[in-house]
């Protein structure tokens, strides 16, 4: 994470000091790089630069407005899986003929909603939603132009809670059912099947699977050209994993390396949902010590934030790297700690059974790797208001989500006069 070091002794995020933020801004508070964000963007970018492809990032790993609209003037486009982030994506800016809709259970009025604002497709995941998709499309009087997301049956060898590609998973059609699938596609007079999706799992740190997976998508939309299907897009889906702690992922153009051969005689524009690869040590969230705390079994130290603020780590276990914001404090004796927060539930950590220098009242730490599936994933619970989005460019900053305030907790709430006694 070269967008975040160590300079005179405080952890900064390129020229902005991460103890000056905390100090302005409070903590728990997240902070992304720009340089970070667009030289991700731009290294897998330019991993494909040979073959036509749409870089559409999964915004469900960062979905706030600044970053949505930083990837579109890069040339980039979305991957959405909800109506709420296709309004996300619209009040970003971002063109909907670069945006693709994914995910199992599409309503009619996210489906009608994306017919209108005309994305470029959808990413249809059973042959239910293919019908229903045909019906509203026929309703809105526009075309759907569609893929089918197809399960290899590939091991992306990764946690199984985002492993999306085998068999048992709930995500996309056995690809061994995919011929008479686009024969049900041909028949429906409001759908165009231009595509061919596939998406195996998330944090995948080995060329294998996707080479495995690629292979297969290849010789599908080889019998599908041969059905007579005009399958112009293969969408491969996101997937590639990052450094979170020792893991040595390929780098994008290893990536490139792997799938390209499979994909060189197709002539097909080449579609990614890169979403972690690009976001996820962008960013991190920092934090204060409260308090420090000892049992017969363990040491906690307690932070101001809770797994409302970050829940990778009591989601999937997931490993995330804590540093001092202070340097100086990686010279005090270090000691094993379960690093916890604030809210009412065991799971509620950060880190467990890990050596951390002594830690005091008042530190600051930095969680790293938390660019993806940090703030996307933060929530209310515990009426804990969701902390601030700050993104550094050099030596400035610019607040792209403000804190929330107590009031935004309540809005919308109301208490009915059967329970006041109040008339009305
Ligand atoms: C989550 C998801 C992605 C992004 O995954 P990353 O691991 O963040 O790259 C892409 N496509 C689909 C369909 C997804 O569900």
């Amino acid at each position: 994470m070269g967008q975040f070091e160590y300079k005179n002794g405080v952890l900064h995020a390129e020229g902005v000091s991460v103890s000056q933020l905390a100090e302005e801004m409070s903590t728990p508070l997240y902070i992304y790089s720009h340089e970070a964000l667009v030289s991700h963007f731009r290294a897998f970018d330019e991993a494909f630069s040979g073959v036509p492809h749409l870089i559409c990032f999964a915004m469900k790993s960062n979905s706030n407005l600044a970053i949505l609209r930083l990837f579109s003037e890069l040339g980039g486009g979305l991957d959405i899986v909800s109506g709420g982030e296709l309004f996300r994506g619209v009040e970003a800016g971002v063109p909907a003929e670069r945006v693709v809709f994914a995910g199992v259970g599409k309503s009619d009025d996210e489906i009608a909603y994306a017919l209108e604002q005309g994305v470029l497709m959808f990413n249809v995941e059973s042959e239910d939603e293919l019908r229903n998709i045909d019906r509203v499309a026929g309703r809105v009087g526009k075309p759907a132009s569609i893929a089918v997301r197809v399960n290899p049956d590939v091991d992306p060898k990764t946690h199984p809670y985002i492993s999306t590609g085998l068999k048992k998973s709930k995500f996309g059609i056995d690809i061994a059912r995919a011929r008479e699938q686009y024969r049900t596609a041909a028949e429906l007079p409001n759908i165009r099947a231009i595509g061919l999706h596939c998406h195996i799992g998330s944090q995948i740190t080995e060329t294998g699977p996707f080479a495995e997976a690629a292979g297969k998508v290849a010789d599908c939309v080889r019998v599908l050209r041969e059905d007579s299907h005009d399958i112009r897009y293969v969408n491969v889906g996101g997937g590639l994993g990052i450094t979170y702690h020792d893991e040595a992922p390929p780098t994008p153009a290893e990536y490139a390396g792997a799938i390209l051969p499979q994909f060189k005689d197709l002539g097909c524009t080449l579609v990614f949902e890169p979403g972690r690869v690009i976001s996820g040590n962008a960013g991190i969230m920092v934090t204060r010590v409260l308090y420090g705390k000892e049992n017969e079994e363990k040491r906690f130290v307690i932070i101001d934030a809770g797994m409302n603020d970050l829940i990778r780590p009591a989601l999937y276990q997931a490993y995330q790297g804590v540093l001092p914001v202070e340097e100086a404090v990686q010279s005090r004796p270090r000691r094993k700690v379960d690093l916890v927060g604030p809210v009412c539930e065991s799971g509620d950590y950060l880190a467990q059974d890990r050596e951390l220098p002594e830690l005091q009242r008042n530190d600051l730490l930095a969680i790293m790797s938390s660019g993806a599936y940090g703030f996307t994933m933060a929530s209310n619970y515990n009426s804990r208001p969701r902390p601030p989005e700050i993104l550094v460019h050099g030596s400035e900053y610019h607040v792209i989500r403000e804190r929330e305030s107590y009031g935004d907790l309540i809005r919308g709430e109301s208490i009915p006069a059967f329970i006041t006694g109040e008339s009305g």
